[in-house]
């Protein structure tokens, strides 16, 4: 049954723990089964362990390899943005769509070096059956994580995940000597906006600025929401010059935005200011200089871009 790129097998979580129950207490079981049983209940209290997706997934991987030579295993998770493989991804491969309740609960690979037959390959999907409940609450939990580090209205990351992005890129800065630098952005007149055309108009202004930001920045930048409606650009390897291009590019794009109030078109603009991080410059420091700069270009007149100085 286990054969190169077969579509994937699909393990419903409710079925799953029927099939455990089984297992557990089926007094038809032969010694050999009893051993596996036993294996399946060191590996269900191992799984309760953690909930660290990647935690987890190295367990099973560890645990199933006494059953079947396995040589890697992929897993990924497209709604909480995850991603896994660990070991070499070839030989004969199985696939499985995990899901519990119409929800899905992603999509794993195991690849053995070895044709594995049939009752082997029963073992394994018992094995399977554990890894369900404590591989959903470790989505759950992912989520839960991932919700408090972001903004509810605007969808960017909010200040705790700022502070956390920031100390990571500075240290990674200092240890592999990369330029990083900070943007920050303030919206011009927001409040007029808000008291001419309504605060409903203004978190809609929010919402198209903070999606634009996102469109215009690679990958491995990062927006966050510092305040009302200022937002924080983190951008990795990026020095000075890189820095004010980028928030350049993006003065002009929200300069071109047209949003769209009833049938009236608003146009918005917002000022810049771009610092690049000192070597033992404090995070708050960093912050503070880009906030100046962003203050000089308030001062010149708005709808600018202006760069701290060291
Ligand atoms: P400046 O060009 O000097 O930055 O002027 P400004 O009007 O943008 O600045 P000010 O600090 O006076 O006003 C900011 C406004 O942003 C006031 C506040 O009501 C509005 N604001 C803050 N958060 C939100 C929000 O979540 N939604 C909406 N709609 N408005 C917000
Ligand atoms: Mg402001
Ligand atoms: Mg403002």
């Amino acid at each position: 049954m286990l054969a190169d790129k077969q579509t994937p097998s699909t393990i419903d979580i409710g079925t799953a723990r029927v099939r455990r129950l089984d297992i557990s207490f089926s007094k038809t079981l032969s010694t050999d089964q009893h051993g596996f049983s036993e294996r399946l209940r060191l590996l269900t209290l191992r799984l309760q362990t953690s909930l660290e997706l990647d935690r987890l997934l190295d367990f099973f991987f560890e645990e199933v390899s006494n059953l079947v030579p396995l040589r890697a295993l992929s897993y990924s998770h497209s709604g909480t943005d995850f991603q896994l493989q660990i070991g070499e991804a070839n030989g004969f491969d199985v696939s499985y769509s995990l899901s519990h309740s119409g929800d899905c609960l992603g999509e794993l690979c195991l690849f053995s070096s070895q044709y594995v037959p049939d009752p082997v390959l029963e073992q394994l999907e018992n094995a399977l059956d554990c890894l369900l409940f404590p591989l959903r609450n470790a989505l759950l939990y992912r989520q839960a994580v991932q919700a408090s580090l972001k903004d509810p209205l605007t969808g960017a990351g909010n200040r705790a995940a700022m502070v956390h992005a920031l100390s990571r890129e500075t240290e990674l800065s200092r240890r592999h000597s990369q330029a990083v630098s900070v943007i920050m952005l303030d919206m011009d007149h927001f409040k007029r906006l808000n008291d001419t055309y309504g605060h409903q108009a203004g978190d809609a202004a929010l919402k198209a600025t903070a999606l634009l930001l996102k469109e215009q920045l690679r990958n491995v930048d990062m927006v966050f929401r510092f305040g009302g409606e200022e937002f924080v650009l983190v951008l990795s390897n990026s020095g000075p010059e890189a820095a004010a291009v980028v928030a350049e590019r993006i003065r002009a794009a929200i300069q071109n935005l047209c949003l769209l109030v009833g049938d009236k078109q608003v146009r918005l603009s917002a000022s810049l200011g771009c610092a690049t991080h000192q070597p033992g410059e404090s995070q708050d420091d960093l912050l503070r200089r880009a906030d100046q700069a962003l203050y000089q270009a308030k001062q010149d007149g708005r709808n600018l871009t202006r760069v701290a100085s060291a």
